[in-house]
C-alpha cells in the first residue's frame, strides 16, 4: 500500500500499478494451486480472451485439468461478488465496526510491557547468577522465551493493524458506494479483491477484508 500510495505521477494522477490487468496474479487453479494467466484467442475470426492454469498451458491437459474460463466470466463474477457486497452493506458495516473495536481493544500492547519488564529483570538475574559462576541455563531459557512470545505479539499486532486497514477500506468502500456496480472495474478489483479460485462449478472470489463470495460462473 506504501509502494502505490507513492507511485503518484508529477501531475498528481496516480498512475496504474504494476500489471496491466487487474485480475493478472490474482486468479488461482483450485487443483494444483497455479496461477491462471490471460491468453487472447482467434477463433474463426472471434477474437476474445480467456484464463487458462499455467500448468496446463505449459504442461499439457495431464499435468492439470483445469477449466478455460472466458474473461467475460471471470469479469462478471467479480462485479457479482463486489455488488453483494453492497447489496449487504448495512450488515457487513455493523461486522466490520465490531471487528475493528475488537482489534483495539487488544490486549497485546500490555503484556508486551510485562515482558519488557520480566526480561530486564531475567537478565538482571541472569548476569548475578553468571558472575557467581552458578548454572544460568534456565533462566537464560526464560529470557529466550520471552522473546519469543514477544516476538510473537509484535507479529500478531502487525497482522491485526494490516486486518484493520483493509476492513477501514471496505467501509470507506461501502460507505461510498451506495447504488450496485454495472460493469467490470479495474480499479475496483485491485483495491477489493485478493483472490479468485476457480473450480469446476464456481468461482470463490476472497476480498482483501477476508470476506468469501462464491459465484457459479
Ligand atoms: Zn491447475
Amino acid at each position: 500500500m506504501y509502494r502505490r500510495a507513492n507511485m503518484v505521477s508529477g501531475k498528481g494522477k496516480r498512475r496504474i500499478y504494476s500489471s496491466k490487468y487487474a485480475l493478472s496474479s490474482i486468479v488461482y487453479c483450485s487443483k494444483c494451486g497455479d496461477i491462471y494467466r490471460r491468453i487472447a484467442w482467434n477463433n474463426r475470426g472471434k477474437k476474445y480472451s480467456v484464463w487458462r492454469c499455467c500448468t496446463r498451458v505449459t504442461h499439457g491437459p495431464e499435468a492439470c485439468e483445469a477449466r478455460t474460463i472466458r474473461e467475460e466470466n471471470l469479469q462478471k463474477a467479480a462485479v457479482e461478488a463486489i455488488n453483494q457486497l453492497i447489496s449487504e452493506s448495512s450488515e457487513l458495516k455493523e461486522i466490520i465496526k465490531e471487528n475493528i473495536e475488537k482489534a483495539i481493544t487488544g490486549n497485546g500492547s500490555s503484556r508486551i510491557k510485562e515482558i519488557d519488564q520480566e526480561m530486564l529483570k531475567g537478565q538482571e538475574e541472569l548476569l548475578k547468577v553468571a558472575n557467581a559462576k552458578k548454572d544460568y541455563t534456565e533462566l537464560a531459557d526464560r529470557v529466550e522465551e520471552l522473546r519469543n512470545e514477544k516476538e510473537k505479539i509484535l507479529l500478531n499486532m502487525a497482522e491485526e493493524k494490516n486486518e484493520q486497514i483493509r476492513l477501514m477500506e471496505l467501509e470507506e468502500f461501502l460507505d461510498n458506494q451506495e447504488l450496485e456496480i454495472e460493469s467490470y472495474d479495474e480499479e475496483l478489483v485491485r483495491k477489493l479483491v485478493e483472490k479468485i479460485v476457480v473450480y469446476d462449478e464456481m468461482l470463490e472470489v476472497i476480498f482483501k477484508s477476508g470476506i468469501e463470495i462464491d459465484i457459479n460462473k
